[in-house]
């Protein structure tokens, strides 16, 4: 049975690397081929899902794993997958799982209706699928996908990722419009620095949405989202004391 977690890795990777084929097309000017990128990113994320679940068990990717012609068996679609990996205890954020309902949407978009799509949408669309998959490749973490993208693709694997970076500049952008704090501010949220900016003492994160109250360092005085720090002495419910990373690591130190 472990030919079937090579044939889904090897499955998947080859979808991943005609995915990033077809957007080199789309950027060469043949615009129908981004109509085959968006469909082989399908293609991949539900592989890369199975594979996943098979890493716990080959027979789990049946639906029915205790058939008794199990070559006969159907096997388990995207959702279930998700819902597999969700009761192993592995988190999927909101925005990753509407990424993946937007993008199964628009695939059977493609699959059933005509399809049209102009070049800077097409490209949004496809940015939008390079942030899910970074999402998914850091909860899969174990498979280094980026490492078996094919070299001569992996120029178009960058423009996507740049793609995603153009989204996180955008987010930096708009948090320095709206009062920005310093680059080394992280979101605790989506892990970004510098797209928090804050009003009325709460931070807001430019790039994922999340919202997170001020605080003080009770050391150093500065004052930070609450989430980044450490709670450093609640022996008096009403008076919690926080503590910065820098001011911590300094005192553990001394
Ligand atoms: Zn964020
Ligand atoms: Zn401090």
């Amino acid at each position: 049975m472990k030919k079937v977690e090579l044939n889904l890795l090897d499955n998947a990777v080859d979808s991943l690397n005609e995915a990033l084929s077809k957007y080199q097309q789309g950027n060469d000017g043949d615009l129908k081929a981004f109509k085959f990128s968006v469909l082989h990113f399908s293609h991949f994320f539900e592989l890369i899902l199975k594979y996943y679940v098979s890493l716990s068990h080959e027979l789990l990717i049946y639906k029915n794993p205790f058939s008794k012609k199990i070559s006969k068996e159907n096997t388990i679609g995207i959702w279930d997958a998700v819902q597999f990996l969700k009761n192993e205890g592995h988190e999927f954020d909101r925005e990753f799982m509407d990424d993946l309902k937007w993008f199964k949407e628009l695939r059977n978009n493609i699959e059933h209706h005509e399809f049209s799509l102009d070049v800077d949408l097409a490209k949004k669309v496809l940015g939008r699928l390079m942030q899910t998959f970074n999402e998914f490749d850091s909860i899969l973490g174990e498979v280094d996908l980026k490492s078996k993208v094919t070299s001569e693709l992996m120029e178009q694997f960058d423009i996507l990722a740049d793609e995603y970076k153009a989204n996180v500049r955008r987010a930096v952008e708009q948090a320095k419009e709206a009062g920005g704090l310093e680059e080394d501010y992280y979101c605790s949220g989506c892990d970004q620095a510098g797209t928090l900016s804050l009003k009325n003492g709460m931070y807001i994160c430019h790039f994922c949405g999340e919202e997170s109250v001020e605080v003080d360092c009770c050391v150093c005085g500065v004052s930070f989202p609450k989430d980044e720090l450490m709670v450093w002495n609640d022996d008096s419910e009403q008076y919690v004391d926080y503590i910065c990373q820098g001011c911590e690591s300094r005192i553990q130190n001394m």
